[in-house]
């Protein structure tokens, strides 16, 4: 089938499911806005879609998805990512989640193309694929994190070890938005960062107070 066509065919089991027999019980949902506790920063990647792993349901995850699952510096007045500090500043502000989570994962094009940017054998090339280039160079601490520490690896273990070291240079970011900032010191919000491993199915997250990640299920 077309994947277009299987999009179609999806919605109808989703009509199917939420609007034939329960249409009612669905109206009277969606009148009463979203109220969702967490927001969840993940890749664009097709298969790491959080809302999907988690089983959540409609109006449970306040989603945002970018190349690397990026959360870049705040700056203030004069950012050059609004789209993403505009989901945020909602979240907080107005949608008041309890949680936001930033999740990396496991064979990220976006990382790959942040670790190959300075050797021979670049994945893309900066000229024809600036705009990746542009933005995983938001990474290039991470990057260098890894680099620093991580004598004798192979490219793909470093990879891995960025794709964590993103996620955790994402939340630290997102610590520095004012408004977080004091929605973590009131206490009515967390910050975690979660890595999914894509191969095994896995879902790790980290804990500070051991400095790794550890299996979210053992
Ligand atoms: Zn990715």
């Amino acid at each position: 089938m077309d994947a277009y066509e299987e999009l179609i065919r999806g919605y109808k089991v989703f009509r199917k499911e939420y609007l034939d027999s329960k249409f009612e019980a669905y109206r009277n949902w969606a009148s009463k806005g979203q109220k969702p506790k967490t927001l969840i920063i993940g890749c664009s990647d097709s298969r790491v879609n959080p809302a999907i792993l988690t089983q959540a349901g409609l109006g449970e995850v306040f989603a945002v998805n970018n190349v690397a699952n990026i959360v870049p510096p705040y700056e203030k007045g004069l950012s050059h990512h609004k789209s993403l500090g505009a989901a945020i500043q909602y979240a907080v502000n107005h949608v008041g989640v309890e949680h936001i989570i930033v999740m990396g994962h496991s064979d990220c094009g976006g990382i790959a193309a942040l670790m190959a940017s300075d050797d021979n054998t670049p994945r893309f090339d900066a000229g024809e694929d600036d705009y990746i280039a542009d933005w995983v160079s938001i990474l290039e601490p991470a990057k260098r994190a890894v680099l620093e520490n991580s004598g004798g690896s192979s490219r793909e273990e470093c990879c891995r070890l960025a794709e964590m070291e993103g996620a955790l240079l994402s939340i630290q970011n997102l610590a520095g938005y004012p408004w977080v900032r004091q929605a973590v010191a009131e206490k009515s919000l967390t910050l975690h960062a979660w890595y999914f491993h894509v191969d095994s199915g896995e879902l790790l997250s980290y804990r500070p107070e051991e400095g790794r990640f550890r299996r979210l299920c053992p």
